[in-house]
């Protein structure tokens, strides 16, 4: 986790990290701060608008993350490695259980490797069934 340096009173906002499910904690000094406790779902703007106060979130697992304030969603800022594998961002995707999570984690994708990304976009119904059926390593076939 991310160094905190907020003194006083705040409130917290508990945000699962992308990658390996954590709960972190982001905290706020704007607004009323009465030690409440959200999630990114259901913070208020006005403490959503001073979530990256102490800079972005540096979960265990080694990646990083910070909030659009404005999309209210997460962006991630470091991966656990450098070389990242296709076979790492097929298994990132396949733990989306609706199309909405696929939507973000896709989202998450496009703002690390946009080759990648652009790849799974072309072929998105096909790996997505792919997915489905647990033909993992079809999917692979489509990046060699
Ligand atoms: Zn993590």
């Amino acid at each position: 986790m991310t160094k905190k340096y907020t003194i006083g009173k705040y409130d917290s906002v508990f945000i699962r990290c992308p990658h390996c499910s954590n709960s972190n904690e982001f905290r706020s000094k704007s607004g009323e701060c009465e030690m409440n406790n959200y999630t990114l779902n259901d913070c208020p703007n006005y403490v959503l608008i001073d979530i990256n106060r102490d800079g972005e979130c540096e979960c265990n697992c080694g990646v990083n993350y910070k909030i659009d304030t404005k999309e209210r969603k997460i962006i991630i800022t470091k991966f656990p490695s450098k070389e990242i594998s296709v076979e790492d961002i097929i298994s990132f995707l396949s733990r989306s259980e609706t199309i909405a999570e696929w939507k973000g984690r896709m989202s998450v994708i496009e703002n690390f490797d946009s080759n990648i990304y652009q790849k799974i976009k072309d072929n998105e119904r096909d790996i997505i069934n792919m997915i489905i059926n647990k033909k993992t390593i079809n999917v692979l076939a489509l990046f060699v």
